[in-house]
């Protein structure tokens, strides 16, 4: 861990029992994916060698919920759906936090009808909203950045009713201008 480079050979280290728990905590998210749609795809981006997730150690995708504390609902869900997410939630082990991905999950996005739900937080406590759609890898990875940064401050969620920490990821990238100016029709 480079640690040995600057520490003699006997050397030693004090620290507080409470930042070492923070500290690996931190450094081992494992995400349950809950990928149901496109977004799920920038998940699979953001795992994968241009983004690597690692960096974050929270490369380990679980899909067993009772080894997982990171649940990323990346996509929409129908109504038919939610109670299967409400049940991996409830199997997930304590402490546990939850990112909602794109606009689907947060807002169900361009679904505005009868068969999906709008917005997830209305079922479950979700501590980081991405934006976007889809969110960009980078985002998503500023969002697993705000839980970290969370965790560092001892802020893990309270013994008994669950409090969603409800933070919001500004978009990290400008909207830039079309390429080429559309027309419509024949000039
Ligand atoms: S937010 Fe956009 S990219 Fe993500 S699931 Fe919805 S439609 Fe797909």
């Amino acid at each position: 861990m480079g640690l040995e480079a600057v520490l003699p050979a006997d050397g030693f280290l004090t620290t507080q029992l409470r930042k070492v728990v923070n500290w690996s905590r931190r450094s081992s998210l494992w995400p349950m994916p809950f990928a149901t749609a496109c977004c799920g795809i920038e998940l699979m981006a953001t795992a994968s060698s241009r983004y690597d997730l690692a960096r974050f150690g929270a490369e380990v995708m679980r899909f067993s919920p009772r080894q997982s504390d990171l649940m990323i609902v990346a996509g929409r869900v129908s109504i038919k759906m939610l109670p299967v997410l409400q049940r991996i939630y409830l199997q997930m082990t304590e402490p546990k936090w939850v990112i909602s991905m794109g606009a689907c999950a947060s807002t169900g996005g361009v679904f505005d009808n009868y068969a999906v739900v709008q917005g997830i937080d209305q079922f479950i406590p979700v501590d980081v909203y991405v934006p976007g759609c889809p969110p960009r890898p980078e985002t998503l990875i500023e969002g697993i950045m705000a839980i970290q940064r969370i965790i560092d401050q001892d802020g893990l969620p309270p013994a008994g009713k669950r409090r969603p920490l409800q933070i919001a990821i500004e978009p990290t990238y400008n909207v830039r201008p079309q390429p080429v100016p559309l027309t419509v029709g024949h000039t």
